[in-house]
This record gives structure tokens, C-alpha cells and sequence, in this order.
């Protein structure tokens, strides 16, 4: 079949879902016929700087060969296999690395296919390990406002009720318990009023909380925020004190865009159960993977419901396990602290001026994560050809206008970025 590339845009117009959009009157989508490096390429020939790293994923750029020989290598051994009854060593040795590279006491490992579907297998065992404790009346979640987990309906209950759409929903979704999104800011000094609301929460529920569930450090598509580790460590003890497992949503976070390894780093803590997807694969392949301590582990299999109840059909694919492996190895042979280090001054210097343009709200840099707020949503669809024209490719939401570069971004390429920002926000 040949066809045009109006052609194909006018079937996708008509026939495609696409994130978050209308059937009838859907947002423009730009036609894209390959990626090289840190550039998109239009099919009109144009070539963009890419500024989103596809949501936070191809942390390497695209086309990368060493990731790219992982894929052609392990096709033409065994592109994928049913996990049950079966092991493979792609799957092994990205358990290995993970257990390696995880806090020490996350030992156990659970390879799913989605960033969401590893956010509801942590839940999942979190729920069940209640029931093998023989405390099954434990089923309600505690999170805090502004978060986003997925978009599967375990993880719509934890995303924030008035952005995560739980109106839609009324009747559907569990009722969690939701305490204020922290104030202190990552580089602020710790006020401890802001983990009061959260303390009281869990203490008035302390018997029908099953765990707690954050993203640590930076809530990503909620907001964009960047909060104090002082808080994580807060939140750690208290789930000590009250005996409630705590999870980590690190999708978003994981594989350095903090600055850390992981996000946790930041607040020298460890959670009970740990959601990491997106960048595992640089960007090549859907993949996540929710790991798990001993305690928790053990304290299902030991119970009455000893079998953790989840077995996606493409569990542990071998083409994602072997381009996510690639991805680690490469991503450890570099040296991607100072990248993000670099990343982060360059975004600093360039954003933080902004501060004062009227329509700007505030500002935040954290690692290789740069955004403007603004204090009007912005029009989408206007600003994101404006942006084209000039060059990038940054897709905004709501009142927010951010940045999550690839690690091997040169400087040019970063201020060209900060320079399409400023400007469709000035
Ligand atoms: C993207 C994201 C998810 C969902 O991952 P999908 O792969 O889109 O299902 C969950 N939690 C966080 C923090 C995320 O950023």
C-alpha cells in the first residue's frame, strides 16, 4: 500500500485514539518519520529538538546503536516467550541490575508491561499481604493531592481527585484517603506543620490503611513539583510507627533525572514496594517493573493467599528486558551525573528569569527537569505550533510548559529549548 502523508494523517484523524483527546475535534498531531540523536524529524523534512524525551523516557537520544544492537541481537534469538514455567536471562539479569542498583533491601522483582500495570501489581501486593497477615479489612490507600500513578482504574483512585478526574468516575473508583500535597520545596528548609495533615490521616485510619503511596521528590504529570526529601523521611517514619507499607511510584523519577539514581536517594530512605517504567528501556519499549522486600515478599507467600495473584501475557519479554538491560549498562558507562548536573545549571541560568514575565508563576529546575508555570492554562494547540515554528518539540499541559531533555543533550541544543520556552511564555 502507498498513500501520502496527507493521506495517512487523514485516516489517523478519523480512525486513531490519541492521548487525551476528541474523536470529534482532536488536538493537530505532527506526522513524524524518524528520530536521530536528540532530533524528531517531520515528514515535511524539518527536524526538531526534542525537549520531552517522549515522556521522560529516551534518556540516551534516539537511534542509539548500542541499544539498537541489543533489540536486532536478542530477535534473532528469541523475541519473546510466555513467562510462566519459563526463565530467560535477559529477565535475569535485569533483575540482577535492579536488585544491584535498588536500596539494598528491594530483593524481589516483578517485571510488568506498563508503568500503570506496575502500579497496580504494588497495589495489588500491598492488598494482598493484608490478607496473608490475616488483617484483610486493610484496603484503603493513603496518598498525597497532586500525584499522578497511571491511568488504569487502581491507579486513577491514587492520582489527584480534582486533576485525575475522579468526577468522571463517582461510584467506580475506591474512596482514598488524601492528605495536602507538601509545601516545602526541594531546596527549602523543612517546616514540620507539613506532614501534620498527613500524621493525622494516618493515625485517625491506621486500621484500614493498607500502605501509603507517593511519588518521592518530584510529582510528575500532577503538577510538576518538587517537594522536600525531609518529607519522604517523615512519611518512612510514620509508616514504621504504624506498621503501613509504603510505596514508591519512581516511573517518572527512576535512572537519574533527579540528579540521583533514584529519586529515594534524594531522602536516604526505602520504601516497601518500588514502581520504576518509563526510562528502563531508554525509551524503546514498553516495560516497568514493581520490586518488593523480603517482609513483603514472604509476608504473602507465607500467608493465605500465598500466590501474588498477576501474570501479564507479555511478562518479562525478552526484547524489553534486553533493551532495558542495554540501557542500564549504557547509562552506567556514562557519565550522567555531570550531564545532569550540566542540564541542570544550563536550565537554571536560562529558565530563572522568566520568573518575571507576567504571565509566568513560578519557576522550578530540579536535575534534567525544567519547567514555567504559568497562571493561565495554556492554548495547546496554539502553543505547540508556535513551538514547532521555532524549532522544538515540548508539549505543554494545562498552565505548564516543561522540559525533560535526553542525558546526552549539548548545551546548544538545551538553550535553543529555553530560549522556544521563554518565548511562547513571555
Ligand atoms: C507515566 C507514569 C505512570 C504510568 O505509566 P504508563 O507507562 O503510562 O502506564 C505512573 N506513575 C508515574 C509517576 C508516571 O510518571
Amino acid at each position: 500500500m502507498t498513500w501520502t502523508t496527507q493521506e495517512w494523517l487523514a485516516f489517523d484523524r478519523e480512525h486513531l485514539w490519541h492521548p487525551y483527546t476528541s474523536m470529534l475535534n482532536p488536538l493537530p498531531c505532527y506526522p513524524m518519520v524518524s528520530a536521530q540523536g536528540v532530533c524528531l524529524k517531520l515528514a515535511d523534512g524539518r527536524e526538531l529538538v526534542d525537549g520531552t524525551g517522549s515522556w521522560w523516557c529516551a534518556i540516551h537520544g534516539y537511534n542509539h546503536p548500542r541499544l539498537n544492537q541489543a533489540l536486532h541481537e536478542q530477535s534473532a534469538k528469541m523475541s519473546h516467550v510466555m513467562f510462566g514455567g519459563v526463565a530467560h536471562e535477559p529477565a535475569a539479569k535485569l533483575a540482577k541490575y535492579l536488585v544491584d542498583l535498588t536500596p539494598e533491601p528491594l530483593q524481589h522483582v516483578f517485571l510488568a508491561d506498563s508503568g500503570s500495570i506496575s502500579v497496580e501489581v504494588a497495589i495489588k501486593m500491598a492488598l494482598q499481604y493484608w490478607v496473608s497477615q490475616g488483617q484483610p479489612q486493610r484496603k484503603r490507600l493513603l496518598t498525597i493531592r497532586g500525584g499522578y500513578h497511571g491511568d488504569t482504574f487502581a491507579c486513577m483512585s491514587v492520582c489527584d481527585p480534582v486533576n485525575g478526574m475522579h468526577h468522571l468516575f463517582q461510584g467506580i473508583l475506591p474512596q482514598h484517603l488524601f492528605a495536602p500535597r507538601p509545601k516545602t520545596r526541594f531546596h527549602e528548609a523543612w517546616n514540620p506543620e507539613d506532614i501534620s495533615e498527613f500524621r493525622r490521616l494516618l493515625d485517625t485510619h491506621q486500621t484500614e490503611i493498607a500502605a501509603v503511596i507517593v511519588e518521592p521528590i518530584v510529582q510528575g504529570a500532577g503538577g510538576m513539583w518538587f517537594y522536600s526529601p525531609q518529607y519522604l523521611r517523615e512519611v518512612r517514619k510514620l509508616c514504621d510507627e504504624y506498621n503501613i507499607l509504603l510505596i514508591f511510584d519512581e516511573i517518572a523519577t527512576g535512572f537519574g533525572r533527579t540528579g540521583k539514581l533514584f529519586a529515594t536517594h534524594h531522602g536516604d530512605v526505602c520504601p516497601d514496594i518500588m514502581c520504576l517504567g518509563k526510562a528502563l528501556t531508554g525509551g524503546y519499549m514498553t516495560l516497568a517493573v514493581t520490586l518488593a522486600t523480603q517482609k513483603v515478599a514472604y509476608g504473602i507467600s507465607q500467608g493465605q493467599a500465598p500466590m501474588l495473584m498477576h501474570g501479564p501475557t507479555f511478562m518479562g519479554n525478552p526484547l524489553a528486558c534486553a533493551v532495558a538491560c542495554a540501557s542500564i549498562e549504557t547509562l552506567l558507562a556514562s557519565a550522567w551525573q555531570e550531564r545532569v548536573k550540566g542540564l541542570e545549571r544550563i536550565m537554571r541560568e536560562e529558565l530563572m528569569p522568566a520568573r518575571d514575565y507576567p504571565k509566568v508563576a513560578d519557576v522550578r529546575v530540579l536535575g534534567a527537569i525544567g519547567v514555567l508555570e504559568l497562571h493561565e492554562a495554556v492554548n495547546m494547540a496554539a502553543v505547540q505550533a508556535q513551538l514547532v515554528d521555532l524549532g522544538v518539540w515540548i508539549r505543554p499541559f494545562g498552565k505548564l510548559v516543561y522540559i525533560t531533555p535526553a542525558y546526552v543533550m549539548d548545551e546548544a541544543d538545551l538553550r535553543h529549548l529555553t530560549t522556544a520556552m521563554k518565548q511562547v511564555c513571555q
